[in-house]
């Protein structure tokens, strides 16, 4: 059965169309080596940090636990190789300030092949089987949230979920490691989106993908064909950043909108990324943790771009060498983790790889936002920044509070909340106000001055 009551892009006329520079679509993932050293930092997920389960001196096996979840929205983590637990310390992160962390150097010739893991029968698992296996994996969304995949797939009580809504959008430029999934691991996402089905109750599964991407459609439905799964199914969506925020994509195929302040679950869906999900498939299955995740590597910068798999852990330094793009901190470069859009510039190139890094770009310094003296005006009301916002917010008036610093009023009266940094307001703004960057200095004051309460699951369903 086909779905018939899409309405594309109808409803929808905001977001904007960058150039898209997927010039490694065509690469295939290829496999990066251990690095002398890697860092697996306890806190790579939104919630409390981890807490470590090893200690110095200690030999682990690849897939290993090395330090157990802290509350609902933490996430255990696993040994990227096999090695010897090296120390356990503050070291530099992607995340700006030093973090605790568990750096493993991995034994001379450890293989990246199967290791610490039991082989689950996963069409004996309930859907409780299937969400505990989905946490001691340590799986968080690989799309760049780093949200606990075990919570996303969690239905509260008095929800009922109908359809999961998979985004193979990778609407970010650049990024083409989600796309390169869906080309070469198509039936293990297929397994995947089962068992994230079975887990949430869905009746039937929807993979959106940008329709820039035809090749990752046949790839899928070939696999959805292969599996006979009648009740999930591919549907190609515009090509538009940014389709693959939740609600852009919920809006994109059903054409409904989320309310602010709301959850897809509140429409009966819930939402997952494929790479996660493929992830998921491949997995759960084999009874493993996540000790490795697909990225790209691009950029101007780079003279082997390509899509890598990469073991979790690994040096910035490391990843930026293998793709010819040595670097040393007095380069007049950029280094972008995630997309140009919604990525974060890092400084310490000993920053590791982490689950929620989906890419990593490296500038020139030419290619920069700010490069050539490119000053900021002051705002000309000239309502782009309106036009473009795909939440509907007013970035202008968000812009003008945040220099004032009126934090509050903007939380309060202008939902800074429903802000997800998409960063269209900044990139049209002809006064060049950098607006997406003020709107996160102003969501980290609230939630600093909100009370950290800890988290406890919601009630579910018996
Ligand atoms: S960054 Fe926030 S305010 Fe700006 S366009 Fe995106 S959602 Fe709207
Ligand atoms: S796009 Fe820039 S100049 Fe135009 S209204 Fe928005 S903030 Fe002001």
């Amino acid at each position: 059965m086909r779905l018939l009551t899409f309405l594309r892009g109808e409803l929808f006329e905001r977001g904007i169309h960058p150039p898209q520079y997927k010039l490694t679509a065509g690469a295939p993932i290829l496999r990066l080596p251990y690095a002398p050293r890697l860092t697996v930092p306890l806190s790579q997920h939104i919630g409390r940090p981890a807490h470590p389960v090893v200690k110095v001196g200690q030999e682990v096996v690849r897939g290993q636990p090395v330090a157990r979840a802290d509350d609902w929205l933490s996430v255990p983590h696993h040994a990227p190789a096999a090695g010897v637990v090296e120390a356990i310390g503050l070291r530099p992160s992607s995340r700006g300030p030093w973090t605790e962390s568990i750096v493993i150097r991995p034994h001379a010739g450890a293989t990246q092949e199967d290791g610490w893991g039991v082989p689950r029968d996963v069409d004996a698992m309930s859907p409780q089987d299937i969400l505990q296996a989905v946490w001691d994996s340590g799986m968080v969304g690989l799309g760049g949230a780093a949200f606990p995949t075990h919570a996303k797939l969690t239905v509260p009580e008095n929800a009922n979920v109908h359809t999961l809504v998979v985004n193979g959008c990778e609407c970010e430029p650049y990024l083409t490691c989600d796309h390169r999934v869906m080309l070469e691991e198509a039936p293990t996402l297929i397994r995947g989106v089962r068992l994230a089905m079975r887990a949430t109750g869905s009746r039937r599964a929807i993979i959106g993908v940008e329709d820039n991407k035809p090749d990752a459609v046949t790839s899928i439905q070939a696999a959805i064909d292969t599996a006979q799964a009648t009740d999930i199914f591919v549907e190609p969506v515009p090509t538009k950043y940014p389709q693959g925020s939740e609600k852009m994509l919920i809006m994109a195929l059903f054409g409904v909108e989320i309310p602010s302040g709301a959850l897809p679950v509140s429409l009966g869906m819930v939402m997952n990324n494929v790479g996660t999900l493929a992830a998921v498939g491949r997995l759960l299955p084999a009874g493993q943790g996540l000790t490795e995740r697909v990225i790209t590597i691009a950029g101007p910068g780079v003279r082997r771009p390509g899509n890598y798999r990469v073991p979790l852990g690994t040096p910035m330094s490391f990843v930026l060498a293998w793709a010819g793009a040595p670097i040393d901190r007095t380069s007049a470069r950029q280094l972008v983790l995630g997309g140009p859009m919604m990525g974060q510039a890092v400084a310490a190139l000993d920053a590791p790889i982490t689950k929620g890094v989906s890419g990593v770009l490296l500038f020139r310094r030419e290619d920069m936002y700010d490069h050539g003296g490119r000053k900021t005006y002051p705002c000309i009301k000239c309502g782009e920044c309106i036009e473009s916002c795909p939440m509907g917010l007013n970035p202008s008036t968000l812009g003008m509070l945040a220099a004032k610093r009126e934090y509050e009023e903007m939380g309060e009266q202008y939902h800074l909340g429903d802000c997800f940094e998409c960063g269209c307001c900044t990139y049209v703004c002809p006064s060049n106000i950098p607006l997406v960057q003020q709107f996160r200095v102003a969501k980290q004051v609230l939630r600093e001055a909100a009370a950290a309460a800890p988290a406890t699951p919601p009630a579910v369903r018996a």
